[in-house]
């Protein structure tokens, strides 16, 4: 029997393939333009989906980070900054005739762990609308050995801008743990030090910016394999890490007298307290605990974040535009419960936070506990509409739980927790 394309309506007797489908069919000619329309649009589409980026100034992008991240506002101010610099440099036209060379700006947050260094990063590409990813240095080596190779890296920023090159070659990495590649003493070892300082070389040329053959699916790479090539020059490196120690370092260059810890200012010394010596941290201080001076001298801008205080932590519960209590509260909505913490109970959470040590990240294990009781019985509990969260409360369903909590932070101090609870 004769069909007909259901396109051109030729017959399938002058066609060389006509192809069936439920409701109609396609010729071979068809399929053939049908591609090339498709190619056309699909470069058409690449290029205008390369749009420019949100560029805001830099005092925009700090009111933006405000509104999700408490404190932290030196690291802010250098983010936004950063950024803004960043950005001009993608934007100002290549002339040969002109030697200015606007630098990359790649940044070194310090801080302890929680207080919101991968936050800011997060922020921020959330921001600007450009793909961002985050890798764990840690489980990154050498070429060749067990582990990643440097360009997963950029494997895992292709994943996030859909496999789009141009997307992914103006977008953000957060690496994360950068202080765990920290050289492992100035003794030169018998056994290669694949995961440290082998890791810093190979991470040298990506941040500065070159062309990295990166396997689009991951994994290591091996000879028949179809690489994709991208240019890091315009990719934003933020690097992070709790540097544990450092504030030692910091304290004997600034100079340290017995009784305190004293940065030389103009006219006079001005008293550092111990606690803000991450403050005054700076590339002399992070070669002194291990990185290269080359991986140093690509990661110009270098913040130390402050420890969050019991005050930020109460502010990060309540104030953030997706603050904690602010999802637990909407959580309830939904079941037509109106939700409330007392004043009393947020200090607490607050000052429980401060002894888990854990940074910010402590508040939400601190919460799941108390809440999870009233999560499990309040959606089918009838005529509910008002439930508060006082002290009373939030003591008795921590206690309940604290054995748990002490197992899931192991690390943590929770010893301190605990005791806090008991004087309560
Ligand atoms: P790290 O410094 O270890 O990278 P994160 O940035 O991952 O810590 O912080 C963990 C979580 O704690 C974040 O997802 C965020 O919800 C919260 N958080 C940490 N610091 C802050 C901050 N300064 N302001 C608001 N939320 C914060």
């Amino acid at each position: 029997m004769k069909t007909c394309c259901s396109f051109c309506k030729k017959s399938s007797d002058i066609v060389g393939v006509m192809v069936t489908g439920p409701d109609g069919r396609i010729c071979d000619e068809c399929v053939a333009q049908a591609l090339q329309i498709i190619q056309i649009q699909r470069e058409h589409n690449i290029i205008n989906e390369t749009k420019p980026v949100n560029l805001l100034t830099p005092a925009e992008t700090k009111a933006y980070l405000d509104e999700y991240v408490i404190g932290q506002e030196e690291a802010k101010k250098a983010l936004s900054i950063a950024v803004y610099s960043h950005y001009k440099r993608l934007m100002q036209p290549t002339n040969e005739a002109d030697d200015v060379v606007i630098e990359k700006s790649n940044i070194l947050l310090v801080g302890e762990t929680g207080t919101g260094k991968t936050y800011l990063a997060r922020t921020l590409a959330q921001l600007l609308e450009v793909p961002f990813c985050i890798v764990d240095a840690t489980i990154l080596t050498e070429a060749g050995y067990v582990g990643e190779d440097v360009e997963s890296i950029i494997t895992r920023l292709l994943h996030a801008a859909n496999y789009d090159v141009a997307a992914a070659e103006r977008g953000i990495v957060y690496i994360d743990e950068v202080d765990k590649i920290a050289r492992k003493g100035d003794n030169p070892s018998i056994t290669r030090d694949v995961s440290g300082e082998g890791v810093q070389q190979s991470l040298l040329k990506l941040l500065e910016g070159s062309i990295v053959n990166a396997p689009p699916q991951g994994g290591r790479k091996h000879p028949d394999q179809k690489l994709t090539a991208v240019n890091t020059e315009n990719i934003l490196f933020i690097c992070g890490g709790a540097f544990d120690g450092i504030a030692r370092i910091v304290g004997n260059r600034i100079n340290f007298k017995s009784i305190g810890f004293y940065a030389a200012g103009k006219s006079k010394s001005i008293k550092v307290e111990e606690k803000d010596l991450l403050k005054y941290v700076s590339s002399a201080d992070i070669k002194a605990y291990g990185l290269i001076p080359e991986l140093v001298g690509r990661l110009p801008i270098i913040r130390g974040l402050e420890p969050l205080t019991q005050t930020n932590m109460r502010r990060i519960l309540t104030e953030p535009k997706n603050a904690l209590v602010k999802q637990y509260v909407k959580l309830f909505e939904m079941d037509g419960i109106a939700l409330t913490f007392t004043e009393e109970t947020l200090d607490f959470i607050a000052e429980q936070a401060i002894s888990l040590k854990l940074g910010a990240r402590g508040l939400r294990s601190i919460c799941e506990s108390i809440m999870s009781e009233a999560m499990y019985t309040a959606p089918s509990s009838k005529n509910k509409e008002k439930l508060v969260i006082d002290k009373a409360y939030a003591l008795a369903q921590l206690s309940r739980v604290r054995i748990g909590l002490a197992n899931q932070e192991k690390e943590a101090k929770t010893d301190d927790a605990i005791k806090a609870l008991s004087n309560s």
